[in-house]
């Protein structure tokens, strides 16, 4: 019998005691993780090889997730959400990354999606597309990057041109999570033609219903890994929006399609350190299993420094995860810290899964055993939501900032 995701009223509420220095879960956050690794050991791993064969979306194991209240948890109560902080997310992504990245990414990619809403939605908007995100368990997809524009943003072409009352959408989006099923999407759009208009003023935020004429959905992508989660290109053709569903204000998409990532890439970091953890875990048992001149080759040095190594990794892409969801949910140097956690923890995944790989030997390059998936699922944690590049240019950039003003490097 699985358990439904604790409640939480009243108790961790958003921001209270975020920044409290103290290492230990609280009782309601030790009850959410294990709802969720229930779960997701009794749901989602069972259930991984058979969605990464088959790369279909694994609708029935969505619905599941949503009835217990692990889809979106962060939706307020008053639109009818589980009213989850930040770090309350993680727990639960990181928990459901363990057992098949895949399938968490169906389950949670939609809160890319909800982020911009939750952060800039009017009431109206956030009654409407937050509330039916709580109440059925629906995908929305987040519609930023473009063929020719990925890191850098600024590069958008999709355009929005006001007409009357509505605004018309014309472009082409690339790599959209979620995209064959989106029943809405989050679209950036320039509405400034001016090419020496700044970014911050150049871009708009829409919501386009995904019923919308004039929406196209590309075929499914074949990619390496995480493979059940549908990413695909859309594109607008003379999509007719109206001016309701301007997210924030007009020229201020920039900001809140990059504020968005404060909210969701330490739960991206939280889904780098559930694989990880996965890694650890198989690695630790084919060690003790596997043996190699007469003993298993966990005894061996050169396997135990390779745990070690996972462990120590493990253990503060956790710890760092954590803390930077602490911070967004305090509203402290948001940016800064989930840049470190996302970059952190989507590269020790990656070694993770490496080392794992090289523990099971020739097992390790097979795919009848677990770990080959794990390394094809590991690596796209240091592209999507901006790449490790792309990290460390955000953390040198606030870092070289703070220094100026605090002739410091120590933040906060
Ligand atoms: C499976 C998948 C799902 C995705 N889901 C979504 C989604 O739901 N919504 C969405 O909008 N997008 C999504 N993306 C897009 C993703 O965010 C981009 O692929 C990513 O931001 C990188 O952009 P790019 O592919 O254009 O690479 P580019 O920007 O062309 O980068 C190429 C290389 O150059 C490096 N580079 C670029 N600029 C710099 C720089 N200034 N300094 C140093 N190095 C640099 C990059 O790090 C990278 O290594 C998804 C992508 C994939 C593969």
């Amino acid at each position: 019998m699985l358990s439904r995701l604790p409640s939480v009223f009243g108790r961790n509420r958003v921001a209270v005691q975020a920044r409290q220095m103290s290492f230990e879960l609280t009782d309601t956050q030790k009850d959410i993780q294990a709802a969720a690794l229930q779960f997701s050991k009794e749901v989602l791993l069972p259930n991984a090889v058979k969605y990464d064969k088959s790369g279909e979306f694994p609708w029935d194991i969505v619905r599941q997730a949503h009835q217990l209240g692990f889809m979106n948890p962060i939706i307020p109560e008053k639109y009818g959400g589980p009213g989850m902080n930040g770090l309350n997310t993680c727990l639960i992504v990181e928990a459901l990354a363990y057992g098949c990245t895949g399938i968490q990414l169906a389950i949670v990619g939609p809160s890319l999606a909800v982020a911009p809403v939750y952060l800039s939605g009017t009431e109206e908007q956030k009654k409407k597309y937050l509330g039916m995100m709580a109440a059925e368990p629906i995908i929305a997809s987040y519609a930023v990057t473009e063929p020719g524009a990925g890191s850098d943003v600024n590069g958008v072409k999709t355009k929005a041109v006001k007409k009357g009352d509505e605004y018309v959408i014309n472009g082409s989006k690339a790599w959209i999570t979620g995209g064959g099923h989106a029943k809405w999407f989050f679209v950036l759009a320039r509405t400034d033609d001016d090419p020496k208009t700044p970014a911050g003023k150049a871009f708009t935020g829409f919501i386009v219903d995904g019923d919308t004429p004039g929406i196209i959905r590309g075929k499914k992508e074949e990619n390496m890994g995480q493979k059940c989660s549908d990413t695909r290109a859309i594109t607008f053709e003379d999509v007719r929006v109206p001016k309701e569903n301007i997210l924030g204000e007009v020229g201020a998409g920039f900001k809140v399609a990059m504020g968005a990532f404060d909210l969701t890439r330490p739960q991206v970091a939280a889904g780098a350190v559930g694989l990880a953890w996965r890694c650890l875990d198989e690695s630790l048992k084919y060690s003790l299993e596997r043996t190699t001149f007469g003993t298993p080759i966990a005894n061996h040095q050169a396997i135990q420094f390779m745990l070690a190594d996972m462990a120590i990794n493990l253990e503060l892409s956790r710890l760092f995860t954590y803390k930077a969801a602490a911070e967004s949910d305090a509203g402290g140097l948001v940016s800064y810290y989930a840049s470190i956690a996302k970059c952190f923890a989507s590269d020790t995944a990656n070694d993770a899964a490496t080392n794992a790989c090289q523990i099971f030997g020739g097992a390790g390059f097979n795919c009848d055993y677990p770990v080959e998936k794990l390394m094809r699922d590991a690596k796209i944690y240091q592209i999507y939501e901006g790449t490790s590049q792309i990290q460390r240019v955000v953390i040198a950039r606030h870092m070289l900032s703070n220094f100026s003003r605090n002739k410091t490097s120590k933040m906060g």
